[in-house]
């Protein structure tokens, strides 16, 4: 199968892989592949920055990760003379609970 196209000179049918037209001699365009190697480098653009943005984004993300975890640790060392009077009195509530259960 060869593909065969008219040229936009003369108006006859000459390969599409030809440059130059046998009948004319005049230089044909090639859009065509043009296209598609605009098309190729545009995707190929395309991911490289979607990549690029993934990457920075999951860098931030960790950044975050370690901010909060930072955070976290900075509150619960600052939380924890608070927190384990609470502790506390949720163990006695229980045990109240069970002494209850008992006298029953
Ligand atoms: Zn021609």
């Amino acid at each position: 199968m060869t593909a065969v196209r008219k040229c936009p000179f003369c108006l006859e049918e000459v390969s599409a892989k030809a440059t130059r037209c046998k009948h004319c001699g005049a230089t044909l365009p090639t859009q065509k592949k043009k296209r598609r190697n605009y098309l190729a480098f545009f995707f190929f653009l395309m991911s490289l920055v979607l990549g690029v943005f993934c990457w920075y984004q999951q860098g931030i993300i960790e950044q975050q990760r370690n901010q909060i975890a930072q955070l976290e640790r900075i509150e619960d060392s600052q939380a924890s003379p608070s927190e384990a009077p609470g502790k506390h009195t949720g163990r006695d509530s229980t045990a109240a609970n069970t002494r209850l259960d008992d006298s029953k």
